[in-house]
């Protein structure tokens, strides 16, 4: 067993706060575990509680079209989100929740060392960055500590509003310039402590 196959068995036996009450399957995260770029949403949904696995529904439909508009499949990139359960009703994560989780996300983070890092939606953002907005940041490439990021709106977002789809199409394609960049930098390494920002934004 690799250590992200303990990872995920720990996870699937999770009771750390109460979203374990209502799963059908907790969502641990899926992809190679050298992945160069992981994308990090905020919850799995309805399908994804179904089915064990990130981003298969609608919103994960939209995302595997964007993957393959820059020439990735999601086989290629790793993919996980900021809480493992689904919130009952696809309400928002609690703050307690996202606390509960907060060293899974971590320790993924820790062992699979992407050079590129994208957040999906505002919990994403706020996770690594929690004094930032997305409205501000959107589209936004910028390295901390070595690590790359780039700051997407959620995709389920453009479901409901189509003008953000464009949007989301359009800063997609950053992702290969910022994974370039982030090729060429020294390697990472990660540090969440929000005083210990050193941003430089592209
Ligand atoms: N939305 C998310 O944030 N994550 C998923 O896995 C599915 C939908």
């Amino acid at each position: 067993m690799t250590a992200l196959q303990d990872l995920y068995a720990r996870i699937s036996t999770c009771t750390a706060c109460d979203l374990c009450k209502r799963r059908t399957h907790a969502v641990p995260g899926e992809g190679p575990e050298n992945a160069a770029i992981m994308l990090v949403g905020e919850g799995p949904g309805f399908h994804e509680d179904q089915q064990g696995r990130p981003f298969v529904g609608p919103a994960g439909k939209f995302l595997d079209e964007l993957l393959n508009s820059i020439g990735y499949n999601r086989s290629d990139v790793y993919i996980t989100n900021v809480v493992k359960c689904r919130p009952p009703e696809n309400r928002d994560p609690l703050p307690f929740e996202i606390d509960s989780c907060r060293a899974y996300l971590e320790e993924q983070i820790a062992r699979i060392r992407p050079r590129l890092i994208v957040t999906l939606g505002r919990y994403s953002l706020a996770w690594f960055f929690p004094r930032d907005t997305i409205s501000k940041v959107h589209g936004l490439i910028r390295e901390r500590q070595g690590t790359f990021f780039v700051h997407m709106y959620h995709p389920a977002a453009a479901l409901h509003a189509a003008g953000l789809r464009k949007v989301i199409q359009e800063e997609f394609r950053r992702i290969p310039q910022a994974l370039q960049r982030a090729r060429s930098a020294q390697p990472a390494t990660f540090i969440i402590e929000p005083a210990a920002e050193q941003m430089r934004l592209f």
